[in-house]
């Protein structure tokens, strides 16, 4: 089968791989018929290569049709229709049964001292196959998809695999109230939708992103946007007290610290063996937007922290932080939690979310080079990818 892989610092190779088989009896294979590029994956391309290997296959934004099914799944059978959920979870651990899905105990990758297992994520998360491919093996299947019973476009329930509900749990945990004032920093998919779902709750919403095409789009969805140098405009905007709630959309590549940005191209390129424990054990992350949101956040408010940080010695300013008195809440999204509210959402014909308007760029698997290219650059209005295995299903 076809296959979008990583191959090095900002290569990607669409090859052909074998296809994959059940391994164990709570498998399912999927035929996968639509699949998403995510910010998430541009960390791999650009910062994360020292957890990769040349051949892993990318991607943990599909959806599909299973083909396959082992003997101890119950909920599923062939020719189900599903989205897939991109942590990896067994649905009866302790962690899973308090919703943490992230966390599950059963796929937790001790080795690395880190979460929950990720579909297309690094050696970190487990180094499972990805969903950028034309079949995708679903492990703890009965936990791992979300079977799809009504009958929209695929384009309606894609993003159930991630981004709406990684921007709904952003959005839980930055407690917002209807009347207060949410700031979302970075108009990406995802700020795109935590600003949405801020608004949909009754806040109001100011946004941050330097990318004028994104501000656009936040300001079709009324939202209020400002360009990254206009913090002081944000700030008088809030009544010059702070926002109730700030979340922090974009992560560690943000832009404003050229100093942070050379360290992470240099690492980027060392050989692993030297790149993995400076990535594991220093501050590389690009701290701008965790700053910001910890000057915008009111005194006693809630910074939400969605976008992904990978440093373990990342400097944060914990006196200014304890005297403001704030809440941190943080982490990946337990999406299998939040599902059961966010499918009336996806489904409802009036599209709450407006989610009609967020793919910009649609493609095959052999377009995904030039794809990623565009995305990360933010060229050609570029805001959201999907690629279909299969050109026929795509949405015109
Ligand atoms: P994206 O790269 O398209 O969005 C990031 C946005 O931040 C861009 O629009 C960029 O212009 C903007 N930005 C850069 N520097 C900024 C700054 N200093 N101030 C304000 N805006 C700035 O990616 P995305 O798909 O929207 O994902 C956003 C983040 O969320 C990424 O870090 C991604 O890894 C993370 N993510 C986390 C989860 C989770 O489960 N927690 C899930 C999906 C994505
Ligand atoms: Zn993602
Ligand atoms: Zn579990």
């Amino acid at each position: 089968m076809k296959a979008v892989t990583w191959r090095s610092h900002r290569t990607l190779e669409v090859a052909e791989v074998p296809a994959p088989r059940i391994e164990a009896p709570t498998d399912v294979v999927i035929r996968v018929t639509a699949t998403a590029v995510c910010g998430s994956d541009l960390h791999l391309y650009e910062l994360l290569g020292a957890f990769i290997e040349p051949g892993d296959i990318l991607g943990h934004e599909p959806m599909g049709i299973v083909t396959e099914v082992g003997s101890a799944v119950t909920r599923l059978s062939v020719g189900d229709r599903v989205v897939i959920p991109f942590p990896i979870a067994c649905g009866a651990c302790a962690m899973c049964l308090r919703g943490l899905h992230t966390q599950c105990e059963t796929t937790q990758n001790r080795d690395h001292g880190m979460g929950a297992s990720l579909f297309g994520y690094t050696s970190l998360y487990g180094s499972v196959p990805g969903g950028q491919a034309e079949f995708l093996r679903v492990p703890l299947a009965d936990t791992t998809s979300i079977r799809i019973d009504g009958s929209l476009p695929d384009e309606r329930y894609l993003f159930l695999s991630d981004i709406i509900p990684t921007a709904w749990q952003a959005v839980e945990y930055a407690a917002v109230e209807p009347g207060q004032t949410v700031i979302v920093l970075g108009l990406g998919p995802v700020g795109q939708l935590a600003a949405r779902i801020a608004r949909l709750r009754g806040a109001r919403v100011l946004a941050i992103d330097p990318v004028a095409d994104r501000r656009a789009m936040a300001e079709r969805h009324g939202i209020d946007v400002f360009d990254r140098d206009r913090l002081d405009a944000v700030w008088e905007a809030t009544g010059s007290r702070g926002a109730d709630a700030v979340i922090d959309a974009v992560g560690t590549e943000a832009s404003g610290n050229p100093f942070v940005k050379a360290a992470q191209v240099v690492t980027a390129r060392l050989p692993t063996a030297i790149a993995k424990p400076v990535l594991e054990a220093t501050g590389v992350d690009r701290l701008a937007a965790v700053h910001a949101a910890i000057d915008l956040v009111r005194r006693g408010g809630t910074v939400s922290l969605v976008g992904v940080y990978v440093g373990d010695a990342d400097v944060l300013p914990l006196k200014t932080m304890f005297d403001k008195q704030l809440t941190l809440r943080m982490g990946q999204c337990n999406v299998q939690r939040w599902i059961d509210e966010l499918m009336p959402i996806v489904e409802d014909p009036a599209d709450p979310l407006g989610l009609d308007d967020l793919i910009t760029h649609r493609g095959t698997l052999e377009d995904a080079p030039r794809l990623y290219e565009l995305f990360q650059k933010k060229e050609d209005g570029c805001i959201k990818v999907v690629l279909y295995p299969q050109p026929s299903e795509a949405v015109a």
